[in-house]
């Protein structure tokens, strides 16, 4: 019974680290920013309301002529990194909008994957996307920008959008697509909903999804971006985030819950047969190599944000893919220059010493030496960001220095006391 217990507890302890690595937090973070401003469901309900007008009015012909445009998006992509290898390439972010690009279009060749009786509802949504060559003040830009940050894990409460919070500013929300990529903690991704407030605008993704060419197997065709940048279009998920709920798109079948994994045939749920669940539809939660496709209700929700007077209108008109006014060099950014702490001397005899520059956040934090059969030896607290350390009482030998702080950034340091 006993080994029976310990297995449920494994199991659960599983599902639960599993699970801790959502695909999507979009809605919990609607919800929790629903609960700090009650005032901006309001807001939601108007902008649902002109979605679903813009919808019927597009019924007419004028209007379906002018469906035809392509829409571009200027996009700015923030990088933040704590450690070197999270600098990722220009080349990566460019996989990232061309993934975009792939999937907006319908251009991706898993097209073939879409089953045959939902074929007649997949959409080339007409919307590209492309990195902005103009800044808000109209000088030369890459649409990329890199920020080195003393934060190691984010969490996704948006501090990341604030420079004030060791992240960085968005762009104007009416003229770019934010894109913050970062190490985030316990999720690949997370968008703003439409109608929030503008500085918290954008979508921000792990940096182990960015691209095509990332660390997380199942996750490496940048379809987290394109699943987010569903939401920034005010897109939903499939199940309308309740069972068997609405995800207001007339030709996406209800479905009860999310699909994870990559499931093949069909799967019926809320009396959705003939046609079973759209698990391979992009605002699902399947793998990235499993879902292929928009439809074209989703399409016509998306494009309708920016009909006139929509929320997204004000991006047709953006500076942000115009030729610049001023052209500037690239100021690379300055990484401070210990990403680490640094302990000097090592060997040492009666005092170390650890240089914390790099992060004056390690103040007041307890640092633990242990020795080599992992026994407490010494502990103290940090009071200098150049800390002196008396070891002139520890025998002689190898230890392990170690702390760690709330946003998970830890010092794992040895050194040898001769
Ligand atoms: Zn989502």
């Amino acid at each position: 019974m006993k080994i029976r217990f310990v297995l449920f507890l494994f199991v659960a302890i599983l599902a639960h680290t599993l699970a801790a690595q959502q695909r999507c937090a979009s809605f919990d973070y609607m919800q929790s920013q629903l609960g700090k401003n009650p005032s901006l469901q309001g807001k939601m309900d108007a902008i649902e309301r002109f979605t679903q007008n813009s919808i019927k009015k597009s019924q007419n012909i004028q209007s379906r002529l002018e469906d035809g445009l392509v829409i571009r998006i200027p996009v700015v992509v923030h990088i933040l990194y704590h450690e070197p290898g999270e600098n990722i390439s220009d080349s990566r972010v460019m996989e990232q909008i061309a993934a975009l690009n792939r999937d907006y279009r319908r251009m991706n060749t898993d097209t073939v994957n879409t089953p045959n009786y939902f074929k007649q509802f997949a959409a080339d949504s007409r919307i590209e996307f492309r990195l902005a060559i103009s800044d808000p003040q109209q000088r030369s830009t890459t649409g990329i920008i890199r920020k080195y940050t003393p934060i190691a894990q984010w969490e996704g409460n948006d501090k990341m959008k604030f420079s004030s919070s060791y992240g960085d500013d968005a762009w104007d929300a009416d003229s770019y697509l934010n894109i913050w990529v970062c190490n985030l903690k316990g999720v690949l991704g997370y968008s703003s909903f439409i109608g929030g407030p503008a500085n918290l605008d954008g979508v921000v993704i792990s940096n182990s999804v960015f691209g095509q060419t990332g660390t997380f197997s199942a996750y490496d065709k940048g379809r987290t971006a394109v699943h987010e940048v569903g939401h920034w279009l005010n897109l939903k998920h499939l199940w309308g985030d309740t069972d068997c709920g609405d995800d207001q798109v007339a030709d996406t079948p209800p479905q009860s819950t999310f699909t994870m994994g990559c499931p093949s045939g069909m799967k019926v749920s809320c009396n959705n047969s003939p046609t079973g669940n759209m698990y391979m539809n992009y605002m699902d939660f399947t793998y990235d190599d499993c879902m292929n496709m928009f439809t074209k209700g989703q399409m016509d929700r998306m494009r309708a944000q920016f009909d006139e007077g929509g929320p997204r209108s004000l991006l047709l008109f953006s500076q942000g893919l115009n030729t610049p006014l001023v052209y500037q060099t690239e100021v690379p950014d300055s990484p401070p220059k210990w990403l680490h702490p640094q302990l000097y001397p090592n060997p040492a005899t009666n005092e170390l010493n650890l240089d914390l520059v790099y992060d004056i956040r390690w103040l007041g934090k307890t640092v633990t030496i242990f020795n080599s059969a992992g026994q407490v030896e010494m502990q103290f607290v940090i009071n200098s960001k150049y800390q002196k350390i008396d070891i002139s009482r520890l025998p002689g030998g190898l230890y392990l220095m170690s702390a760690k702080k709330e946003d998970g950034a830890t010092i794992r340091e040895k050194f040898i006391k001769i």
